[in-house]
């Protein structure tokens, strides 16, 4: 069975995840295409094989021959795409974050619910990761002890002008948010937010740390760079009672030359996650096709949210911000 999909916002991920759902994976076909750049998307519809742009998000969704959708718009039009689609009773992947606050996040959540379907997965693609997943294979086995710290880096070269100090929370370290829910399998409690030195080549409040205390007292310390300028660098280590286990840069070159060691880094996010994201719409696609849903929830978008909710209100006042989160329906308890 293949998927027919319409898919809104054309951007650099937009154009990507076309690319693999049309030229990479098995099992689905873009029909049709928007962006508020009406030239992009004409541009783009012309380049894929029975596909055609529309003048808006809501024409998509509506459109009859579109079966599920893919948003990939920027993070704050998410909400109203994702709730149409669930008001529509089609599968909606929608790029992380779920949408920029826990409020929306429950909207959706309340929305989804109320129709008595699973529809929606985010696009929280660590977890489909080979490096991620061989570390939480580790840490699950219990071989470096119960974990009890974890190290993260998330660096990116530079961001475009639009980006603002809050999307290094809400739109960057939302991946980190989500990936330490799910290697520890336990939720963020409260947050703290460290600003360091300015780099004084970025605009914004950049680097900073973002420091998540896990419901067991697991601390996590994610630094965030967004103009680092040398490449895109992701690092994660996990420290256990007895042990460590950290993320192997995939597919490096390790140079040892002259006292020193080095090796190739990343470009951007595309380079680095490429296969990740193979998967995570392969496997979508496959849950598409079996009538099931299997990956990260709109539960999971709320509960980033509301993480990222604490660190944004962390960094404002300087303190410590405690994390709440609503009961989790049962409709959310499926196994991950
Ligand atoms: P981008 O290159 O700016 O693409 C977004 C596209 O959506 C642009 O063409 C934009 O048009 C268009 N757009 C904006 N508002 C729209 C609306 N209301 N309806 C239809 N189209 C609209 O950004 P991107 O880097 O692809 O990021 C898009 C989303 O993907 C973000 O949520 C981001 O966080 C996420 N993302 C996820 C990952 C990941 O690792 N999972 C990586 C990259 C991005 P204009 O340019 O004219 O505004």
């Amino acid at each position: 069975m293949s998927v027919r999909i319409g898919l809104i916002g054309v951007g650099m991920i937009g154009q990507d995840h076309i690319r693999r759902l049309t030229q990479v994976l098995f099992g689905a076909s873009v029909v049709a295409v928007t962006d508020v750049d009406a030239d992009r998307s004409k541009s783009v519809a012309e380049g894929v094989r029975g596909c055609r742009a529309l003048g808006s998000g809501q024409e998509v969704i509506r459109a009859d021959d579109v079966e599920a959708v893919v948003v990939t718009s920027w993070g704050e039009t998410h909400e109203e795409y994702v709730l149409a689609a669930i008001e529509a009773g089609k599968p909606v992947f929608c790029e992380k974050p779920l949408a920029t606050t826990q409020d929306a996040c429950l909207r959706i959540v309340d929305a989804e619910v109320a129709g008595g379907r699973q529809l929606v997965q985010v696009g929280f693609m660590r977890r489909y990761d080979a490096a991620y997943r061989a570390v939480k294979a580790v840490v699950d086995d219990g071989a470096i002890g119960a974990p009890l710290l974890m190290h993260c880096a998330h660096r990116n070269p530079s961001v475009p002008p639009q980006f603002t100090s809050d999307m290094i929370i809400n739109d960057a370290a939302i991946h980190e948010i989500d990936l330490v829910r799910w290697m520890f399998g336990e939720e963020i409690a409260a947050t703290q937010v460290l600003k360091p030195r300015r780099n004084s080549k970025s605009a914004l409040d950049d680097p900073v740390v973002v420091l998540l205390e896990m419901a067991s007292g697991a601390l996590v310390d994610v630094e965030l760079s967004v103009n680092i300028g040398y490449g895109y660098d992701i690092r994660g280590e996990v420290v256990g009672e007895s042990g460590t286990v950290a993320l192997a840069e995939t597919g490096d070159a390790r140079v040892k030359r002259e006292g020193l060691r080095s090796h190739r880094v990343a470009v951007d996010w595309r380079e680095r996650f490429s296969r990740a994201y193979d998967v995570e719409l392969q496997e979508w696609l496959d849950a598409l096709s079996a009538g099931t849903s299997t990956g990260p929830s709109s539960w999971d978008g709320y509960a980033a949210a509301a993480a990222s909710d604490a660190c944004l209100e962390a960094l404002r006042t300087g303190g410590r911000t405690t994390v709440s989160l609503r009961e989790r329906p049962d409709f959310y308890m499926k196994a991950q």
